[in-house]
């Protein structure tokens, strides 16, 4: 397969978690590939908005692709975590009983996981769940070792920086708009910025693959957003658990019940809730939503006080079943049976992030059936990611210190974030450079203050370090620019007179 201009061998719509896992799946090979992405950033749809949970698999109906890509998924978690340099932790799960009634949903949930082939599933009474988890109230739980932890922004990152790097283009800013078949052997795909003609288009659009499958006349797929809303914990509550905690899951619910996620990074996850809503970018949170949260999960965690919230946010389920019906509908992974070439992945909800790599392979097995595609000997699994100085030992900050003056200015105070991994991050081989591209990549605006204390740092050496003109810096690409420019000296001199004259009237203080 041969590249030629704006010609590729597969054009990826969408640069999620599972657009990525493609490419990178692709770059395996002999093919080129281009991931078309209407964000400033991989991974700014659902991909960055969900509970970051490696789920082990029990929670799927047998004989489906969610359960059968889900356990897969976590099994090779980990390898993909070591080659990506991703952070990646199994500390168990525990559905918990908070009643008689709900133990048979407990068994019901084993017998599932069983049943997919997920290990060393155990029924635990009530002093094995206070021995575990001494703050949480319940009666009896499953407890599932295999569930892990991870950061869902890092590995959709780190995913595309692979792929990348064995030699997949990466469009930003680019929004497909329109798809045409070219005497029935290439697409051309319209889009903000330019055209690309292509063989192959994986419609690997999140929420928005219903739509763009449309453009293509295929019109059986809709796709309902349902939002999950979350509060985030301060990391100075981290003992409260120290595994996730689940309620038993309703049937007919759209999602898996308000847990509680204790966060890679030291959080702990209060959500999601579950709600259809009519708006596919409706990513508000809402008082209401925000009390029912605090409320159920104070009957799992009585010591949950409102105090410890420092933000909240919401994402959206790329739901296939109406809200007439809820549940979990399979995921719909295939080539149009109409117009050749095209494949479309539908309705890929929880668990997505789990089983982004082994649907990547089932994507690429479809390919390969069809072109017998040649190995890229040139692949490189490996990745490394920017090196986090507040995980190192004291030596070895000494060292680094020593060799880049950088590692020694801490910007971010919360998150203990550097000067050397902000530009690490604003340097980037994707391009990004956005403060939300920052905020991912370092965790610095993540902490208690929400950046109060770095924001403004950090533009200053995006400003200083890049020669951007503040009005080249933004929040997150397009155009959601922080500032208008600079103060001329007459406005600077009229501020600090206006600023006195408050000071003496004693209305500043
Ligand atoms: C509340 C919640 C909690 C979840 N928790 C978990 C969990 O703990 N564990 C788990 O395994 N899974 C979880 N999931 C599911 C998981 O997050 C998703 O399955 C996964 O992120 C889907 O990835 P994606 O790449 O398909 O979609 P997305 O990340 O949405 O990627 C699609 C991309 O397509 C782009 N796009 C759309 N239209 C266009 C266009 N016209 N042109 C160009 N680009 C376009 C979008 O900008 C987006 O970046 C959760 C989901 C939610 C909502």
């Amino acid at each position: 397969m041969k590249k030629k201009n704006n010609y590729f061998d597969v054009v990826i719509i969408g640069g999620g978690v599972v657009g990525c896992a493609i490419a990178r799946e692709l770059s395996k090979y002999k093919v080129n590939v281009a991931v078309l992405e209407k964000e400033d950033d991989v991974g700014w749809g659902i991909s960055c908005r969900n509970s970051g949970v490696v789920h082990a698999g029990f929670n799927n109906k047998p004989g489906t692709l969610m359960a059968q890509f889900c356990v897969e998924g976590n099994k090779s978690f980990a390898e993909l975590c070591r080659q990506l340099d991703v952070p990646c932790k199994k500390i168990g799960k525990l559905v918990v009983a908070k009643k008689k009634e709900e133990i048979k949903g407990l068994q019901k949930l084993k017998q599932q996981g069983d049943t997919n082939g997920v290990d060393d599933l155990q029924i635990i009474d009530l002093n094995e769940v206070k021995r575990l988890e001494p703050n949480v109230s319940g009666i009896a739980a499953l407890y599932s070792p295999k569930t892990a932890i991870t950061s869902p922004y890092l590995l959709t990152i780190a995913l595309a920086e692979n792929a990348l790097n064995n030699g997949v283009f990466f469009f930003l800013n680019t929004q497909v708009k329109n798809i045409a078949r070219l005497n029935n052997s290439h697409f051309r795909i319209k889009t903000n910025k330019r055209e690309f003609t292509s063989s192959y288009v994986i419609n690997s659009a999140g929420l928005y693959a219903d739509k763009i499958a449309r453009m293509v006349g295929i019109k059986k797929y809709h796709l309902y957003p349902c939002r999950g809303e979350y509060h985030i914990l301060d990391k100075n509550v981290s003992w409260l658990i120290s595994h996730l905690v689940y309620p038993v899951p309703q049937a007919g619910s759209g999602g898996l019940g308000i847990h509680i996620t204790p966060t890679i990074d030291g959080n702990i996850l209060v959500g999601p809730s579950n709600e259809y809503i009519r708006k596919k970018n409706d990513l508000s949170t809402t008082s209401q939503i925000m009390k029912m949260l605090s409320a159920e999960v104070r009957e799992f965690l009585p010591l949950i006080s409102p105090g410890y919230i420092i933000r909240s946010y919401s994402g959206l389920r790329a739901k296939q079943a109406p809200s007439s019906e809820g549940g979990f509908w399979d995921f719909v992974i295939e080539e149009s049976d109409t117009v050749d070439n095209f494949i479309n992945l539908i309705g890929i909800e929880s668990p997505g992030l789990t089983a982004a790599q082994p649907i990547a392979q089932r994507v690429v097995e479809i390919i390969n059936k069809k072109e017998r595609l040649n190995l890229n000997s040139s692949f490189n699994p490996f990745r490394k990611g920017i090196l986090r100085f507040e995980e190192q030992d004291e030596e070895t900050k000494k060292t680094l210190i020593k060799q880049d003056p950088d590692y020694g200015e801490i910007v971010c105070r919360c998150e203990k974030v550097t000067k050397k991994e902000i530009l690490e991050a604003a340097n980037n081989p994707l391009g990004a450079r956005s403060l939300i591209s920052i905020k991912y990549r370092t965790r610095a605006m993540m902490g208690r203050c929400q950046g109060g204390y770095c924001q403004t740092r950090i533009i200053e050496i995006l400003r200083e370090s890049f020669k951007l003109s503040p009005q080249e810096i933004t929040l997150k690409g397009n155009n959601s620019y922080l500032l208008t420019g600079y103060r001329s000296n007459k406005e600077n001199e009229s501020c600090k007179k206006e600023k006195l004259s408050l000071l003496e009237e004693g209305l500043l203080v």
